[in-house]
Formats: structure tokens, sequence, C-alpha cells
């Protein structure tokens, strides 16, 4: 009753769409107060720090951001509304999920990042991402949408078509220019009051982060000329995932890389412990590791101009390789170059040239790509492979043969079984990534070095970043600065005729490395020339000291844009990061 009487005082008023889009507004921002009652605890803070003006304006384009979007909506003749409400629930679930996960609405990153990352792992971020309990929180702004549709429609659409396009300018020229005012002065994941105007505010973010980036060529080189082809190999080898205390060859109390630690007795493998990873997601660390960049967060956007590892390994006569499995960085790389190649790259491998010739890969199977580089190794010397490996992305369980074998420790989580924080679920957690890391890392090298007879080759390994493993009950594997997420393996495996063993031999003990220490020891491998150093990269491990530090990470905008932040790792080793504390019982295989 009251509602019918509501709505006839509605339709009498001169502008009724305009009145029902503020009550809707006013219903939906007032339930969003109680349904992330946490955020606005956290936003009240920021009237402390900001100032009342500072505080109030945002508050208010935000408010009025969704007034303006729900007037867009009404706006609309009913069938075409009832559409747009279904995809505006859609974007309310997507938004929920990452709220319920990392407690945040998305962000241009995020954005970019669905929108580059290979559609395997896509479809894993949203099985693991995905909860039942979205629907509950979604419910209420499920409500308020559906009720624009009761709002009066403008009548016949053709007849007023004119009219409706004249009042929707208005608006829609304030749902843009009010978020490229948030974009200049407010960071990104403050003011959000309603998950749909968050993710339009986004959504425009991203296109005007675009609209800055750097779009032309990367530096060159100066001139050299190599002589010939060197006999030696060097393979760079970026994991996905892995974390570095989980290995047994970091003191990690499961035996979870006896291979490796068999290599390392044999002199065969220099290990340079837990490594920083320059960033919290593929995406950073890799941009970080191709290009030796070395200062956080990338406002020059130095990884998009610096030369890349091919351009050097190009240059001193090696044949270059790039294998990605992941799409890790190709795809940007490729983008870049557009209909052309790589540059200074000789062959990419993808999962669809494997494909293609009908390689089997065992799909998310990394020993396969181990079979791959031994194959190229024996053929002759003189390679520079980088291999960004499928490694440990979550789902774990699907990282390795569900058998007896390589199921060794136990119970595992099922497939697509989300992340549990209970100890009973997190046991199973470190139970499934610690039999993915015994076949994704260890298995993966017994399968390298033992197939490879051409052994005049050195590799270097690290991982583009860790994973939380749960510890404080994170639902999230990486994504966010925790530290625990940029603790990685870093170390050398050589063969038994690398022709530069003494190289390896003087590197300093007790060094404590990141991954921006890697460029420049790759270019040591290579025998680069200072002459041809056109950056100033950070020291390869061959000349770092133990007081070299501390090393810093970032997570969020890469360049700065958006959300970013930049932490630290103390110089002095931190105890409690080094050795992973994740489990406590069972460390004896079943
Ligand atoms: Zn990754």
């Amino acid at each position: 009753m009251i509602a019918k009487y509501s709505l006839r005082a509605i339709t009498r008023t001169p502008w009724p769409r305009a009145l029902s889009a503020m009550l809707a507004a006013t219903l939906a921002v007032l339930i969003d107060s109680v349904v992330r009652s946490s955020d606005y605890r956290d936003l009240l803070r920021l009237l402390h720090t900001a100032g009342l003006m500072n505080f109030l304006v945002p508050l208010a384009l935000a408010f009025l951001q969704v007034a303006a979007l729900f007037y867009l909506i009404i706006l609309l003749p009913r069938i075409l509304r009832a559409l747009v409400i279904l995809v505006s629930v859609l974007v309310v679930i997507v938004q929920f999920s990452y709220w319920l996960t990392l407690s945040q609405f998305m962000t241009g990153t995020d954005l970019l990042l669905a929108l580059t990352v290979s559609g395997e792992n896509r479809a894993d971020a949203i099985t693991s991402f995905f909860q039942p309990l979205v629907l509950l929180y979604a419910l209420p702004y499920i409500l308020v949408l559906s009720s624009l549709m009761l709002a009066p429609a403008a009548g016949p659409f053709a007849s007023t078509f004119r009219k409706t396009f004249a009042l929707s300018l208005l608006p829609a020229f304030f749902l843009v220019s009010s978020n490229y005012a948030l974009f200049l002065y407010v960071p990104e994941r403050s003011f959000h009051l309603n998950p749909l105007t968050s993710f339009v505010r986004l959504t425009i973010h991203y296109g005007l982060e675009n609209l800055g980036a750097y779009h032309g060529p990367r530096d060159g080189l100066p001139p050299f000329q190599h002589s010939k082809r060197p006999s030696d190999s060097i393979i760079y080898v970026i994991d996905e995932s892995v974390r570095g205390s989980s290995l047994s060859l970091n003191g990690y109390p499961r035996p979870t890389t006896p291979f490796l630690q068999s290599l390392e007795k044999q002199g065969r493998l220099n290990n340079l412990g837990i490594c920083v990873a320059a960033g919290s997601f593929s995406h950073i660390s890799n941009a970080y590791l191709i290009s030796g960049h070395n200062e956080f967060p990338d406002n020059a956007y130095r990884t998009d101009r610096n030369p890349t590892i091919f351009d050097y390994a190009k240059k001193m006569g090696y044949e270059t390789i790039y294998i990605d499995v992941n799409q890790g960085y190709l795809p940007k790389l490729l983008k870049a170059a557009g209909d052309g190649p790589v540059r200074s790259l000789d062959r990419w491998m993808n999962e669809q040239w494997f494909e293609d010739r009908r390689i089997d890969l065992e799909t998310r199977m990394d020993p396969a790509i181990a079979r791959i580089v031994s194959s190229l190794l024996n053929e002759r010397g003189g390679y520079f492979i980088v291999v960004n490996k499928k490694g440990l992305h979550f789902h774990y369980s699907y990282r390795y043969p569900d058998d007896r074998a390589n199921t060794i420790w136990r119970p595992v989580m099922g497939a697509s079984e989300p992340i549990d924080t209970s100890a009973a679920g997190r046991e199973k957690l470190v139970n499934t990534y610690d039999n993915g890391i015994r076949f994704q890392v260890d298995e993966f090298f017994r399968v390298l070095v033992s197939e490879t007879t051409n052994r005049n080759y050195v590799i270097l390994y690290t991982s583009d970043h860790g994973q939380t493993l749960s510890e404080h009950g994170q639902v999230y594997t990486h994504m966010k600065p925790d530290r625990v997420i940029v603790d990685v393996p870093d170390f050398l495996v050589s063969g038994e005729r690398y022709e530069r063993k003494d190289l390896l031999a003087g590197i300093p003990q007790g060094i404590r490395v990141s991954h921006l220490n890697n460029f420049a020891t790759l270019l040591d491998l290579m025998d680069v020339p200072a002459s041809l150093r056109v950056r100033p990269y950070d020291k390869s491990i061959f000349s770092l000291s133990g007081d070299d530090s501390p090393r810093y990470y970032m997570s969020g905008s890469l360049h700065g844009t958006g959300d970013y932040v930049v932490k630290t790792v103390p110089a002095l080793s931190h105890a409690a990061w080094t050795i992973s504390k994740t489990f406590v019982n069972r460390t004896k295989p079943e």
C-alpha cells in the first residue's frame, strides 16, 4: 500500500525519474553502509587524515554518481532497462566476489589482468573467487536495481529518442568528468559507495590509464659485433606461484625438493636462498624481470622502454627462444610488436604453437616443458631460452597427476574446491601445494637435468611470486602486498660441462637477493660488456655483498596511476619470513 502511494507520489512530481533515481541511490548507499560496514569504518578514519572538504567532496561525487547511473538506467525503455539491469546484477556479483576474497572491489589493475591473463587462469581465478555467500551480499543491491523497473517509462522509445538522448547528456557527462576528477585526486580504493558505480569508475580509470601509457618502441642497444654463436646455453626459468620457503632446499621440513637437494650436494646447484619478488602478481614481476627496471612504481614506463633481456642475448650471439605456457609476459611483448615479430626474439613457443605441431604438453604439467627444453639443448649450444612455466597457479590439484605416486601428502583438496581457512582446510591446502611443488618443481628439474646430454648450460630459476597458503586466514593466494607473497626461490643449476663454472664459484657468501638482481646476473652470464649496458641495473649476484639491502617490492598498479604500495623486506633477514610456518603436523609422507 505504502509502495503504491509513494509510487503515485513520485509519478506526480515534475521530475519523476530523477526523484526515483535519487531515492534508489539513497537506498543503495544506505544498504552499502550496512553490508560493507567495515569499509565505512575505514572511510571514516580517512576523515581525520584528509580533512572535512577533501572528505565530503569525493563522498558527494560518489553519491551523485550512483544517482546519475540509476537515472541513466531509468531513461531506457523497459526491455532495454531489464537487459541493463541483468548485466548490472552480474557486475554486482563479480564485485562482491572480489570484495569477499580481497576485501576490496575490483581496481583498474584487476581489469587489466582480467583482460590479459590466459583463459585457463581466468577460469581458475573465477572458480577460486566465487563463493555462494556472494549471492547473499548481492541480494539487497539486486532488489534496489530491480526496483528501477518500477520507475515510469518515457513512452514509446522511437518518439522520445531525441528527448531521452538530451536528458542523458548531463548525467553521462557528470559520470565521466567526476570519475576523471577522482582519477586525478582520489586513491582508487577510496569512496566506493556502490559496486556498480565502482565498476564504472574502474572502467574509466582503466581507459585513462591506457591513454597515458607508453606505446612507442623500446630503447636500442649500442652497436656491437659478436663474432660467433656462443657454445653454452642459458635458460631463465620463471615459475608461477612457487613460494621459496616451501622448498626443502630452503629448509622446509617436508622433502618437497629431494632432487634439487641432491644437485646441491653434487655442487651443481647454487642456492641463493629466499628471494624477494618484484611484485605480488605475475604482471609486475615479469615486467621487471624481462626489462631489468629497478625502481618502484614504474611511473616512467621504463618496463616498456628498456631493452629486454632478449635484446642483450641476441646482441651476444645467442639464438633466443621464449617458451610461454602461462601467458606470463609474451602477450604484452606481442601486442607492442603489432603485426611484426617481437624484437630480438627468434622463436616463441606458446601453447598454441605446441598444439599446432601436435606436441602433447600434458596440460598444466611442467615436466613436459622440461623435455622440450632438453631436446633443444641436445640439438646444439648457443641458446638463450626464457620459460614462463605453468607452475602452481591455484587450483593446485590440477598441477600434478591425480595418482598414488604423486599424491604424497594427504588429505588433499578436490578439484575446484575453494580455500577453506579452518585448520583442516589449511592442512589440505598445504598438502596439495606441497605435492604440486614436488611435481612441478622437483620433477621438472629431474627431467630437465637427466635428459640433457649436451651439458654446457646454466639455468637461473625463480618464481614470479609466492603464495599465502592462508596462514592468516587469507582466502586470496596472491595479489596483495603480504610479505609471504614475495617469498620466492632463486638458484642456479649448471650442467657438468658448463664452461663458466669459475664464475659460479665466485658467488659471494651470505648475500640476500631480489628479483632485481637477476637481470644483471644474466648479463654477466652472457658476458655482456659494460659498454653495452644502457641502464643502471641493480647489481648481479656476482657483485653483491652481504650488506646490500633493503629489498623492495610492490603491489597494485605497476605504473603508479592507481592504487599501489611499495614495501621493503628489512636488511637483516627476517626470521619469521624465511622459513614457512604453514603446517605443524604430518611432516612424514603417508
Ligand atoms: Zn603469477
